[in-house]
């Protein structure tokens, strides 16, 4: 074992249709290059995943990887992830999670899972110091996946410890392309339709139960730093009730210049209230899209948003959540008065997506919908999405009453919108039309349906309004695994505060005029490399996303990499790494068939045709642009995206 350093030095490699099961000890030169997580997995499934591979057959690999960082003593370092080819894009897929899995799976000796082929029956995967096993799961195949975690976890039990669990629910094991992975019950690994890939290996679980030590180079350091990190997360000053949220949003919409954002503020809001801190103050702002994408802030102004505004939430918390190793506890645990009496407070994204998206103002319904997907394992912006959809194909006469098992789909109908979404979980009537996603809905029901689908890439883009940040446009755009809002945004990128570490990347001034984020494609994609390449770096280590708001100044990414295994790297060494990385992720995507300007998002989401009212009036995004110079900025050409036959063969010994 590798003595001192944050990785553990070896892999697990599972093949379900032979049965077995080996380790694999990689060199420290692995690490070097390619750091853990995110870059060990993209380093491993780009060799090993044949080009053409279906998604859903034996060539496929889900890697699940915790992060160089976990367990190390850093701080907010606990997530995990899981990626393999999404049956959704078809292309690079991944997904992040947190809970308490990650450092479980270096617990048991290993920096990263990796399962192919497909299991004749249904198994769940066992490990712990001594034990590597395949073993029966028919007892919980068909279980949601908080049940199959509490069988497991009291089941699978030796010697008094806990195990740890990921899972599927009915949604991953009837192969829904919208499905995704849980832990901790109800914290999911939702996006790019991985759960899809695990149903399709009939594999119900993981689950890990190990005790070997998480080394680190100078634990000292590791201690200091964590100490100056949590001052800051610390420093908590009272903020006003929930609603008052919305002023701020409403402020930040009039006004004609941006003081640029320090991430402290968001920090406070994510203390206090966790992400539905946003229910109110995102559509005043213009970061939510609202009814599909073509309504605006006027359509779910302060009087409806208000039925979600974060208080709500916070009066229905009984305990708060905290990831691994996370010291502010963005999540929390709430009470219900209904069939399920607790659940995890749901996230911004799924209270907007089954809220102001389909204008529907019922928070009940919400958390329940909330539970219901959770246990399912179906992805909430997805599902959302999917609704939407539906109530404005019905809104435009393209299906019927007929079509919909009677259901009238009128926007804000929330005994509709539950209805519809405890179909799609059972994937019954017209529940089936939709539990795949848009992309397969608008095939399904055809008629010109496609009109009104949003994606990007094949995947339902997150609940912010690419209009409103030109960052979120691109990064929808151009991303190996496209529709994602947690890899970039114009606003991220003033949190982050990069530029104080690393040298040679745009600087944003204290305060500008709004209006010229819209007016410099160049610099935009150049904001939007550097965001690539840190959030490539976050997601390599195992950090929150959350965390980085702080800034690179009060949080020590750079510094506990080269603390926790004694390397002597500056940040624009790691950015470089970064960007490797990434260029093995578009490698993948250009491997396996994805031309990467289809990735593009939807006109709509672009302001095309313009908006006419709201805070987003007037803006269109000159995507195409920024996608180009996004693309240069990585070496790769700037006409298709895909990387230059130069830079593949400078890369050749790392792939
Ligand atoms: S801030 Fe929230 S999401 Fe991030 S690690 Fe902490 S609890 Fe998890």
């Amino acid at each position: 074992m590798i003595k001192n350093k944050g990785y553990m030095g070896k892999i697990l490699v599972v093949d379900l249709t032979s049965g077995e099961i080996r380790e694999e000890t990689l060199p420290d030169a692995v690490y070097e290059k390619h750091l853990g997580g995110l870059g060990l997995a993209a380093h491993i499934l780009y060799a090993r995943i044949p080009a053409g591979a279906d998604p859903l057959g034996p060539d496929n690999m889900l890697a699940f990887v915790p992060g160089l960082l976990t367990g190390t003593g850093s701080l907010f370092t606990g997530r995990w992830m899981v990626a393999g080819k999404s049956p959704l894009t078809g292309g690079w897929g991944d997904a992040n999670c947190g809970g308490t899995f990650a450092p479980e799976i270096k617990r048991c000796g290993y920096d990263g899972i990796f399962i192919k082929g497909i299991s004749e029956k249904p198994v769940y995967l066992y490990v712990d110091d001594h034990t590597r096993e395949l073993r029966d799961a028919s007892t919980v195949w068909g279980l949601d996946t908080v049940e199959a975690e509490e069988y497991l976890e009291t089941h699978a039990k030796e010697k008094g410890k806990k195990p740890k669990v990921v899972c599927i629910g009915p949604a991953g094991e009837k192969l829904s392309l919208i499905s995704g992975i849980s832990t901790d019950k109800g914290r999911m690994a939702a996006r790019s339709g991985l759960g899809a890939v695990m149903g399709s290996k009939r594999l119900k679980a993981v689950v890990l139960s190990g005790q070997k030590r998480i080394g680190a180079h100078d634990r000292n350091e590791m201690k200091r730093l964590s100490r100056m990190c949590n001052k800051w997360v610390q420093f908590q000053p009272p903020f006003v009730t929930g609603p008052m949220t919305a002023f701020v949003g409403a402020l930040l919409r009039v006004m004609p210049t941006v003081l640029t954002q320090d991430g402290m503020l968001y920090k406070i809001l994510l203390k206090k209230w966790g992400t539905v801190s946003m229910n109110q103050m995102s559509p005043e702002m213009g970061d939510s899209p609202i009814k599909n994408w073509k309504g605006s802030s006027r359509d779910w102004g302060f009087r409806k948003s208000y039925s979600t505004n974060p208080d709500v939430f916070k009066n229905c918390e009984i305990v708060k959540f905290h990831c691994y190793s996370c010291p502010l506890g963005c999540g929390g645990i709430c009470t219900m008065d209904d069939k399920y009496t607790h659940t995890h407070k749901p996230e911004y994204e799924t209270v907007l997506s089954l809220g102001g998206f389909c204008m529907n103002q019922d928070v009940k319904g919400i958390f329940y919908l909330n539970e219901l997907l959770n246990r399912a394992g179906m992805d909430t912006i997805s599902a959302g999405h999917a609704v939407a959809f539906a109530l404005e194909c019905y809104e435009e006469g393209i299906i019927t009453r007929k079509d919909t098992d009677g259901l009238d789909l009128t926007w804000g109908n929330a005994e509709a919108i539950v209805a519809l979404v405890e179909k799609m979980v059972k994937r019954e009537g017209f529940g089936h039309v939709l539990a795949d996603g848009v992309k397969q809905a608008a095939l399904r029901i055809g008629k010109g349906a496609e009109a009104f689908a949003v994606l990007a890439g094949g995947q339902e883009p997150a609940m912010h309004d690419s209009r409103n940040d030109p960052g979120f446009a691109l990064h929808y755009s151009v991303e190996p695994t496209p529709g994602r809002h947690t890899l970039g945004s114009h606003l991220y990128y003033e949190m982050y505060q990069l530029w104080k570490v690393v040298k040679g990347i745009p600087k944003i001034p204290p305060m500008y005029l709004k209006g010229s984020k819209y007016k410099n494609p160049e610099k935009q994609a150049a904001i939007g490399a550097a965001n690539s390449r840190f959030m490539t770096l976050v997601n390599c280590t195992g950090a929150c996303l959350f965390a980085s708001f702080l800034g690179a100044k009060r949080f020590p990414l750079f510094d506990w990499m080269n603390a926790a295994n004694g390397w002597q790297l500056t940040p624009n060494d790691y950015m470089d790494l970064a960007g490797d990385i990434h260029t093995i992720k578009q490698s993948f995507n250009v491997k396996h068939g994805i031309e990467p300007k289809d990735c593009k998002i939807s006109d709509r989401a672009l302001g095309r045709p313009l908006q006419t009212e709201g805070a987003n009036k007037g803006r269109s995004i000159d995507i195409e642009a920024m996608m180009t110079h996004y693309w240069e900025q990585f070496g790769w050409d700037g006409r298709t995206g895909k990387p230059s036959p130069e830079t593949m063969k400078r890369l050749d010994g790392g792939v």
